[in-house]
């Protein structure tokens, strides 16, 4: 009988954010063992896929360490070192009992004194389990994908859409390019082309024109003969490492010319687009976009959807001040980072009116903390499946939670860092999303999914924070020289 390991260790690293990552916040979602099958079973995740193939095809699984955490701060030195570590015992154990290695990682990682941490963590696998050991990969399409970090990877496959409503799928492509190379059917040559372009998240919705028509052809192009696999990474700009910036793998069948062809037709594409890319929608500052939010709330058009995308730690301030200031309607903040104002509601108690500051502490950017006078309408420990179409099936846990609310803004304050991307929030805290004029969210691209359908319109806010759509605003020091928009080839500023 066929065994695979499975084993994961994920993380999106905004490099620009002052605290670290810590082993605690692995901790909170780490899986081992049999509890991979608890966790993610039947969940739209990169390990509910594998977890699905390995069923449907009679494989026995082996749980190594499966842990994530959300987008944050480089992870610290002490966590990686001990989350490696464990990793790679678990799987050096396991070696001659699998025979190949499941493995999920973002691509978008940075740790402390290390730019590429998941390239360490592939030169100690291959070092302790062979350079002929099977190892398949699932990254995120906001990987920042390099040929060295690829190259230590039988496959390497990715998500081709953002909302990543194919995380599941991606698992299971993996898992079944593995079975076909251990089963002789296949035999996965790699191949990659980089169009020296960074994209701000909120550009890479897949869903947006032109970067629409470019992930069809990329879908379309892994449907050809002799092609088992086509990714477009668009990259992830707020991890400053060298690797940075969008990336095309494909992955052929035993005819590496076929993969060179594949991904180097599709990074040209990318090439040809690449302004049109970089600026695929009009942004706002925040009281422009309560202007047109007012407008169209006027005409009837509700709700509309700001998007503060520029937060990095979920607990800006930017567009919450803005809100204070102008009436524009009644609004939604799921979520907002703050276990001190969340244990304050808990302290106050349900119905209670409570005088705290709001959100603001993750670093100088994310705006000052803002006092904020309202009632306590709930409180209480957060922890669900998620039922929307991102990540459906899997628990969160956002810690003590409470809504508080002025009577205009109602903000759903977390004890444990989160974007809202689907309607969950409101089902949570017993808020009638029909309520809402205005749904303030602060997630880039995982929140269409659940929004674009009931949403009236969509505006992107704009605001002084860690992850601008303007990326030569960011003290970038590790990237490449000429990689676009950073610098031309001759050093100058391209000036978007
Ligand atoms: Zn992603």
């Amino acid at each position: 009988m066929t065994r695979l390991a499975i084993g994961g260790f994920v993380h999106e690293t905004v490099s620009f954010l002052p605290s670290d990552t810590t082993l605690a916040d692995f901790e909170r979602r780490a899986v081992r063992g049999d509890g991979i099958v608890e966790a993610y079973a039947g969940s739209n995740t990169v390990f509910g896929g594998f977890l699905k193939v390995c069923e449907e095809n009679d494989v026995a699984v082996e749980g190594l360490l499966c842990t994530e955490c959300a987008p944050s701060g480089p992870v610290s030195k002490e966590a990686f070192q001990a989350l490696a570590d464990e990793l790679i015992s678990r799987a050096t154990l396991w070696r001659d009992e699998a025979d190949g290695l499941l493995l999920h990682l973002h691509g978008a990682m940075v740790a402390r004194g290390d730019l590429d941490p998941e390239h360490t963590l592939l030169v100690r696998l291959r070092k302790a389990l062979g350079d002929d050991y099977p190892i398949a990969l699932a990254m995120d399409l906001h990987g920042n994908i390099g040929p060295e970090k690829a190259a230590l990877a039988d496959i390497v496959c990715g998500f081709r859409h953002s909302p990543h409503t194919d995380m599941a799928e991606t698992g299971e492509r993996t898992a079944k390019l593995l079975l076909g190379q251990l089963a002789g059917t296949v035999k996965p040559v790699k191949a990659m082309a980089r169009p020296g372009l960074i994209l701000p998240s909120i550009f890479t919705a897949t869903a947006v024109s032109p970067l629409k028509e470019i992930m069809e052809e990329v879908r379309a192009a892994a449907d050809l003969p002799g092609i088992l696999d086509v990714t477009l990474f668009t990259g992830f700009a707020y991890a400053d490492v060298p690797e940075i910036g969008a990336t095309v793998l494909a992955v052929a069948d035993g005819d590496e010319a076929l993969a060179i062809r594949t991904a180097e037709r599709i990074c040209a594409r990318l090439t040809e687009a690449r302004e049109a890319l970089y600026r695929a929608a009009p942004l706002y500052d925040p009281m422009a976009a309560l202007d047109k939010a007012a407008e169209l709330i006027a005409g009837g058009c509700r709700p509309v959807v700001l998007l503060e995308h520029a937060d990095r730690g979920n607990d800006s301030t930017h567009l919450l001040e803005a809100m204070l200031a102008r009436d524009a309607g009644r609004v939604a903040m799921p979520y907002l980072h703050d276990p001190i104002a969340a244990k304050a509601a808990a302290s106050a108690g349900l119905g209670a009116q409570l005088m705290t500051t709001l959100g603001g502490k993750s670093s100088e950017m994310a705006g000052f903390p803002l006092l904020f006078s309202g009632f306590v309408k709930f409180t209480g420990h957060l922890r669900y499946r998620i039922t929307g179409p991102y990540r459906t099936g899997e628990e969160i846990d956002l810690g003590l939670s409470a809504v508080i609310d002025n009577g205009r803004i109602s903000v759903i304050v977390t004890s444990h860092s989160a974007s809202a991307v689907d309607t969950d929030p409101f089902t949570q805290c017993g808020l009638d999303i029909e309520e809402f004029d205005i749904i303030a969210l602060r997630s880039k691209t995982h929140f269409r999914a659940a929004y674009e359908p009931i949403a009236g319109a969509i505006l992107i806010v704009e605001t002084p924070d860690w992850g601008p759509a303007d990326l030569t605003e960011l003290p970038y020091r590790n990237v490449p020289l000429g990689i676009y928009p950073i610098t031309m080839d001759d050093g100058t500023e391209t000036g978007v």
